[in-house]
């Protein structure tokens, strides 16, 4: 079995600090707190930017600062959302990708998402897999539903995306796929033979998710964006927090954990080939 690439998805674009105080919200404060997770075990770095007031944005210029921030501290792979927030365009969310940062998120099909809806419709797909190919941007798909993980493929099958498949599962948010072992185990099956996925499990799903990704062989998502809380009623008081105990999960069952470096390898990430 491969090691296990742990993702830390530090900020998101819906938390606030009402929800919980340790949310890092500028360049300095995200950098910081993906330089911590880095520390613990993460390999990728799953970020949103944030304006000065707390409010989420997909402004180029801030995700440019964010990266050099992160850069400066570490060589964790950065992964920009294209997600952004459910209200924003499609432009606004595509922004950062302009920056070629070696991965993105790349959401397969629209969503409802608690109350609102998570907009990606076919256009949108084909828009932003061109957009992730013309800058050389790795996309992980974000399966929230079962007819994502064709959607995805149907991208692929059109030649909009080519080099290694790896997918997120993302289980638990209310109005998308509930987080079970037999969805997950069904997903996984639809999934082409030689791709990767990992999984984030929202809220209180985060950490049995993880514990079943291990020892399938998956690879697994945790932090802030997922889930604030390190146990019931007890907010985690950093995303490392969280992204400790999945490596102490890993360590009992005898995975090892891998290093950015190796995580590049086993994504065969664009930039890795040259
Ligand atoms: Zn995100």
């Amino acid at each position: 079995m491969s090691k296990l690439i742990i993702t830390a998805a530090v900020v998101g674009g819906e938390l606030t600090r009402k929800e919980t105080p340790h949310l890092p919200i500028t360049p300095q404060e995200i950098a910081d707190e993906v330089y911590l997770a880095w520390k613990a075990g993460a390999a990728i770095a799953h970020v949103h930017a944030r304006q000065a007031d707390g409010s989420p944005t997909q402004d180029r210029a801030i995700y440019a600062e964010i990266i050099r921030e992160i850069k400066e501290r570490c060589d964790i792979i950065i992964q920009v959302s294209s997600g952004g927030s459910t209200w924003m365009s499609a432009e606004e969310r595509l922004d950062p990708v302009t920056l070629s940062p070696e991965m993105a998120s790349l959401t397969a099909g629209t969503v409802n998402f608690g109350r609102d809806v998570f907009m990606n419709s076919p256009e949108m797909l084909d828009a932003f897999a061109e957009k992730m190919m013309a800058f050389g941007v790795a996309p992980e798909f974000e399966i929230f539903e079962v007819g994502m993980i064709e959607n995805a493929r149907s991208l692929v099958k059109k030649g909009k995306i080519t080099g290694h498949l790896h997918f997120d599962f993302v289980m638990g948010v209310p109005g998308a796929i509930p987080a079970t072992a037999k969805n997950l185990l069904h997903m996984i099956d639809l999934l082409p033979s030689d791709s990767t996925w990992t999984v984030a499990g929202i809220g209180r799903h985060e950490l049995p998710m993880a514990a079943l990704a291990i020892p399938l062989g998956g690879h697994v998502r945790v932090g802030f964006e997922d889930n604030i809380y390190y146990r019931k009623g007890q907010l985690a008081k950093s995303n490392a927090e969280l992204v400790e105990r999945v490596v102490r999960l890993a360590r009992e069952l005898e995975r090892e954990i891998a290093s950015p470096s190796e995580a590049r390898q086993l994504l065969d990430l664009p930039r890795n080939r040259s």
